[in-house]
């Protein structure tokens, strides 16, 4: 058993042929700026290569090798099966819930499949399938008089004097007739109603008749197909031994956890579980329940499956704690309090089952998926995470490290790429790389512990020791205020919301941006949050940032361009004429995988680089169109410098901390932060032509994802806005930010 993964010459990215071990069993935190080449170790090289392995051991090494990528790195010898828990990838499937992601719909079934009665959807009458030996002892049990009673139903056209006929021909003599038990030869056929009841025995009930007892509630199970009507003096008790509403004359699916799934037997027929119709509206039939009528006819103490589901983590862990416990759910419910209780460490209590995965934010997604693993029982696995604390409160962030030292404790290795100061000093190793982005970077230049770290002189150990702090509030005070939510947000200073999360910061944010799009004394609202970018393959950075729309017309202009007859339109992306029509000018191919995630391939047409072949060989300032989306900000500013309008675009993406992005990275690799300062670059360029006074910027979060060092760049432009006449509305968890905002908004859990 090796005790190291050892990395050679690893060359992703920016990585300068680095060399590292990374010891099992151990948390090591991995640190450094935006585009340090953290990332590019973490995913790009360790879990890559994690992932191609175990697909080459599942579809075979020839089928394997055309798909992923081998990364660029010399070796990496003993590494263990890896999983990454990232921020960025593929969405979840369209019928992937909360319950389904944090694999809690199967216990949920299995245990309402347990404690839960079925019901007739048409007359909603309790179904409760007995077996034969549990009505006998229940009979016996009553004692007395007995008379049991098989009901048949006469169907269509059969005509009742051959009925009766058969009736005695079966060895039965009485009918119960309007209340009145008859002898069939005394009956006139056209007495008959659709539905007769055959008087199969009549028994007086003691202990020395189980025998007979249990001969004649076959028998009538028998003439009844499955219901036995018994008649103790006037009292009747009606048993099914098979799910069947007697009363509707209605068979129902059996009560087992499959027919809770709408993926399975209880999916809706007409939707076939997706809740939507053909067209995409609400199904007419399940009204976009997903399940069958017998499914969701189903009751737990009043309660159906799909109410079950619309509850939050904490309302089903009270629901869950308070339900009955029997040595047939009893460790259902353990199991599902336990998973119940990881959801709430991660804080996650406030999502609703049913929630769709896919509109979760992505930090959310992470934790649900951390969850689910810690969840689990796994060993012996490496997982590599995305900053997982970010977006939380200080609470809720050691809970996130409890949970990875659970991680870690159980036999796993884990590798996390963060910044927050407290899971740094949770490591048992830190290794930081750097020293800047892009160019700048791809080295270590810190691996050690963490009170090493203290002590070094590298910016991320100045930053975590607290001896470089962002700068002071410049206490400017409120040129007015508007009545949000029944609290007077100030105009022209900076002001942040601050509390736990749920304490209702965003939603008074969302308010807020309501509220001020119809105040006069504010000309134009820029609300950036980490929804703002369009999640599709096919847009990126330098197309959401508006800077390709300067480039494809500079491109368009050159000879090479012109001669071929090219406009600025063939160097779209979004439009027929140049792109590569394979992968419609992503560059990428979506596969969809059984057992992982969908993953995106390079296009095989055009080899990841988006458009035709004549295309690219079109060239401006020595670099083809694929070229300038490979580059990031940092790199093309001093190539690019010189064109006012480009290097504004480019400037301000290195301002809020995006140098380091490829320009061509896919919208849907974008992790939540990226997402929101790409927004907020886009304003800033356009602020920056045309003046910030009027502005009002709302910022949710606005330091998540950045480093110290970026976060610090990210206020002295903000404060340069602030300045010049921007008002500024955030929330954030981050103390250096609460201690430079003008005004602190503090939020209490409601
Ligand atoms: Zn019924
Ligand atoms: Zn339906
Ligand atoms: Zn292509």
């Amino acid at each position: 058993m090796p005790v190291m993964i050892r990395i050679r010459g690893a060359r992703e990215n920016n990585l300068r042929g680095i060399d590292l071990d990374l010891r099992l069993g151990e948390l090591t935190v991995l640190v450094g700026p935006s585009g340090s080449g953290k990332s590019s170790l973490a995913f790009d090289t360790l879990h890559a290569e994690g992932q191609r392995r175990y697909l080459e051991a599942l579809v075979g090494r020839d089928r394997a090798a055309g798909s992923l990528r081998r990364p660029n790195v010399d070796a990496v010898e003993g590494l263990p099966p890896t999983i990454g828990l990232d921020q960025r990838g593929a969405g979840p499937s369209a019928r992937s819930t909360v319950a389904t992601a944090a694999d809690l719909a199967p216990l949920l079934r299995v245990w309402f499949a347990r404690a839960g009665t079925l019901h007739c959807p048409e007359c909603m009458r309790a179904i409760e399938p007995r077996g034969h030996d549990e009505i006998v002892a229940e009979l016996l049990e009553l004692g007395g008089r007995l008379e049991l009673d098989g009901p048949v139903i006469r169907r269509g056209t059969a005509d009742p004097e051959a009925f009766l006929e058969e009736v005695v021909g079966s060895g039965f003599s009485r009918v119960r007739l309007d209340g009145e038990v008859r002898r069939i030869e005394e009956i006139k056929a056209h007495q008959l109603g659709d539905r007769v009841r055959i008087v199969v025995d009549r028994i007086r009930l003691s202990n020395d008749k189980r025998a007979r007892l249990q001969d004649a509630v076959r028998t009538t199970a028998r003439v009844g197909r499955g219901v036995v009507i018994a008649r103790v003096g006037e009292q009747e008790r009606t048993y099914v031994d098979r799910p069947y509403c007697a009363d509707c004359d209605r068979t129902l699916s059996a009560l087992e956890p499959e027919l809770l799934s709408w993926f399975g037997a209880g999916a809706c027929r007409l939707c076939q579980g997706r809740g939507v119709d053909a067209e995409g509206a609400t199904c007419s039939d399940c009204d976009g329940e997903r399940l069958s009528e017998d499914a969701r006819a189903v009751r737990y103490q009043g309660i159906g499956f799909v109410d079950l589901l619309r509850r939050r983590v904490a309302a089903l862990s009270a629901f869950s704690g308070a339900a009955e416990r029997t040595h047939v759910t009893t460790p259902i419910l353990d199991e599902l309090d336990r998973r119940l209780a990881i959801l709430g460490e991660v804080g996650l209590s406030h999502l609703a089952l049913d929630q769709a995965a896919g509109q979760l934010s992505a930090g959310e997604r992470q934790r649900l998926r951390l969850a689910r693993h810690a969840g689990g029982a796994l060993a012996g696995v490496v997982y590599v995470v995305d900053e997982p604390a970010a977006s939380l409160d200080d609470a809720e962030v050691q809970r996130v490290i409890r949970l990875l030292r659970r991680l870690v404790e159980a036999g796993n290795t884990v590798v996390v790429v963060e910044h927050h100061p407290a899971v740094i000093r949770a490591a048992d190793r830190v290794i930081e790389f750097g020293p800047g982005a892009g160019q700048r970077g791809g080295e270590v230049i810190f691996d050690g512990s963490v009170d090493a770290l203290l002590a070094a002189d590298t910016s991320t150990a100045l930053w975590t020791s607290g001896r470089s702090r962002l700068p002071e509030s410049k206490g400017r005070s409120a040129d007015g205020l508007v009545k949000v939510d029944g609290h007077g947000l100030p105009l022209g200073c900076v002001l942040v919301a601050t509390g736990p999360n749920g304490s209702g910061k965003s939603r008074l944010l969302e308010l807020a941006v309501a509220v001020a799009k119809e105040d006069t004394r504010i000309s134009r609202v820029v609300h950036a949050d980490q929804r703002s970018v369009p999640r599709s393959p096919r847009s990126n950075a330098a197309t959401y940032s508006g800077l390709w729309d300067v480039m494809r017309p500079l491109l368009a202009a050159t000879r090479e361009a012109r001669i071929r007859g090219f406009t600025a339109s063939s160097f779209s992306v979004n439009a027929k004429g140049g792109r590569c029509e394979s992968c419609k000018g992503s560059g990428l191919r979506r596969v969809q995988l059984k057992l992982l995630p969908d993953v995106f391939l390079r296009c095989p047409v055009c080899d990841g680089r988006r458009f035709a072949a004549d295309v690219l060989d079109v060239r401006w300032k020595g670099l083809s169109a694929d070229e300038l989306l490979q580059g990031c900000a940092s790199d093309l500013l001093p190539i690019l410098a010189g064109h006012p309008h480009l290097e504004n675009h480019l400037r301000a993406l290195v301002d809020v901390g995006l140098g380091y992005l490829p320009l061509g990275q896919p919208g849907h690799t974008l992790s939540g932060g990226e997402a929101q300062r790409l927004k907020l670059a886009r304003e800033l360029a356009r602020a920056v032509k045309r003046g910030a006074e009027g502005t009002l910027l709302v910022l949710d979060d606005p330091s998540v994802g950045l480093h110290p060092v970026d976060t610090e760049v990210l206020v002295r432009l903000l404060d340069r806005l602030a300045d010049s006449g921007a008002t500024v509305w955030m929330a954030s968890h981050h103390r250096g930010l609460v201690d430079w905002a003008d005004v602190e908004l503090p939020l209490t859990r409601r």
